[in-house]
């Protein structure tokens, strides 16, 4: 039984390596929420809001999910015993949507309860995996520039590569990546970018065995999905479509998609993203961890969930060290030889450097009971 007594949220701003191009937008400085619960034994567990300062991924935004912890989700976390992780999302049903709010609580007390267990995330939540395959994604550049950071990322050896497109830029680059690299495991992400008019530029697409395009069409839509998926060879992936568990039963049932990229940030949390893990080994369709340019606390919380047996495509889980000069957790996260070694350690199995944290919040706040 969980009893937390104190909230805390760091408000942080960190500088990216490099600003990050997408076909909605430029990141230069992540902000994000880090949330940390502790109980009544003074154990802490850590979360992540990975919701960026903009609506441009969703229509959450740093300073909404603000606002919806403070006034609707930590009352109901300080005023309740918890008994199990599991059971948070639920207890957030008179909430609707903002998922990335409800998923950095829910997170946080993933981590303290697997750490009241002695545990690893990883085993409490059902991960057989010691090691997981890592992905990268190349910012959209000048194509001799993305050539390059492909040549460097292939050295370091991650094993599956994806870069961004939008209808300005996209049969060309990838012809021009297939010319000089025609085995690479490569997909591309539209960000919702096209429409079904853009049905003939897509089909274009199926000329370079892409492993899939991840979310073509609008953010909110299964059906046209379904109407594109039947006119197209490369399999689709669904992102930003999958908000809920049901949104992925809709998207199966549908035949919206092949394959769906799992964010606990944008379904509400690590128990409802296990739950569209299960649905989809079921329905035998194919599933990957999506990155969100988070901290090395989302990062870790990604690792232990990607350690699920059905997570069977590399993840984007990339090194500490290619978004940031310094991270805030200690180890740094490292891939080695295009793997990350999942942690054995209690909790998230890494340590929040409290010092960095403390160096990039822009703003603390404590709520207690
Ligand atoms: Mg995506």
């Amino acid at each position: 039984m969980i009893k937390v007594k104190e909230v805390k949220i760091y408000h942080i701003g960190m500088r990216l390596k490099a600003p990050f191009q997408t076909s909605l937008g430029t990141v230069e400085e992540r902000e994000s929420l880090i949330i940390e619960v502790i109980d009544q034994d003074g154990v802490s567990g850590w979360g992540e809001v990975v919701a960026f300062s903009t609506p441009w991924y969703t229509e959450e935004t740093i300073k909404t999910a603000y606002h919806i912890l403070k006034a609707f989700l930590i009352p109901v976390i300080l005023k309740k015993e918890i008994v199990h992780p599991r059971h948070v999302h639920s207890m957030f049903n008179h909430v609707k949507r903002n998922q990335m709010a409800k998923a950095g609580i829910e997170l946080a007390i993933w981590d303290l309860f697997s750490k009241k267990e002695h545990r690893s995330l990883s085993r409490i939540l059902g991960g057989t995996r010691s090691k997981i395959e890592a992905g990268v994604v190349i910012s959209i550049a000048s194509i001799p520039n993305m050539l390059a950071e492909i040549e460097k990322r292939l050295a370091e050896g991650y094993k599956r590569f994806k870069v961004k497109i939008n209808p300005a830029i996209d049969y060309e680059l990838i012809k021009e990546i297939r010319v000089h690299f025609p085995e690479l495991p490569l997909m591309a992400d539209a960000n919702s970018a096209y429409t079904l008019k853009d049905l003939s530029k897509l089909q274009r697409l199926d000329d370079f065995q892409l492993m899939m395009i991840e979310q073509p069409l609008r953010a909110d839509d299964i059906v046209e999905h379904r109407l594109l998926q039947e006119n197209l060879q490369t399999p689709i992936c669904l992102d930003e479509s999958i908000a809920s568990f049901h949104d992925a039963f809709s998207a199966i049932q549908l035949k919206s998609c092949q394959i769906i990229n799992i964010k606990a940030g944008r379904i509400g949390g690590l128990w409802e993203a296990k739950k569209v893990h299960d649905l989809c080994q079921q329905h035998d369709i194919q599933i990957w961890c999506g990155g969100m340019l988070e901290t090395g606390i989302s990062r870790a919380h990604n690792i232990a969930l990607a350690s699920l047996p059905h997570f069977t495509i590399p993840g984007d889980i990339s090194s500490s060290s290619r978004y940031w000069e310094e991270d805030i957790i200690v180890p740094l996260v490292e891939v080695k030889d295009g793997t990350v070694n999942v942690p054995t350690g209690a909790g998230i199995g890494f340590e929040v450097n409290r010092r960095r944290l403390r160096s990039v919040a822009k703003h603390i706040e404590s709520v207690t009971c």
